[in-house]
């Protein structure tokens, strides 16, 4: 068992730009190689979690969100430990055009952890900038850190209050949020 911290990608680690079409288009932000290091040295596996509805909406397809991956590990010293990502989406298509229990909220890419990778909750925890990436484990008891480096936090406080669920923390930023696990 290994306690692990589960990461949102975009406006999280990377800059939210709306669709990341290909790995020029990916800004990773500053201080996440960093913070990802000293979860690494603090003993955490690391899993990014995302919703990637580009391929069902086929403004992108799985060989691109390989490449984007590939770059975004390499920015990061290779520190992720994998990457679970949701293509689907009700309205899309190019195959994925369907409702699925991967898409964030739902807690599909959490319990694919658990199963493929053997993670388990106690001392594990989501960092994100949305509401959905918290929600995705309310049932969970993950330690949940809503980070303002992303989508503008009124509105994503306003969903977590609206679904009647509380963070456990925020923080500015990733490197913020990494700061306040370590120091529990
Ligand atoms: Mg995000
Ligand atoms: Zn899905």
């Amino acid at each position: 068992m290994k306690r692990t911290v589960f990461l949102d990608r975009d406006g999280t680690l990377n800059r939210e730009v709306g669709y990341v079409r290909n790995p020029a288009a990916l800004e990773v932000l500053p201080g996440s190689r960093a913070a990802l290091q000293r979860l690494h040295d603090a003993g955490y596996r690391i899993v990014v979690v995302t919703n990637q509805a580009g391929i069902a909406r086929g403004l992108y397809g799985q060989h691109d969100l390989a490449a984007i991956h590939a770059r975004l590990q390499a920015e990061v010293g290779g520190l992720v430990d994998a990457f679970l990502h949701c293509p689907h989406h009700p309205e899309g298509g190019h195959g994925y055009g369907h409702g699925c229990a991967c898409r964030k909220p739902g807690a599909g890419l959490l319990l694919q952890a658990r199963e493929l990778l053997g993670c388990e909750w106690p001392g594990s925890a989501i960092v994100g900038d949305s509401a959905r990436d918290l929600l995705m484990a309310r049932e969970l008891p993950l330690q949940k850190v809503l980070v303002h480096s992303g989508k503008p936090v009124e509105g994503e406080r306003e969903l977590l209050r609206a679904a009647n669920l509380a963070p456990d923390h925020e923080a500015a930023d990733l490197t913020a949020a990494v700061d306040w696990l370590l120091r529990r």
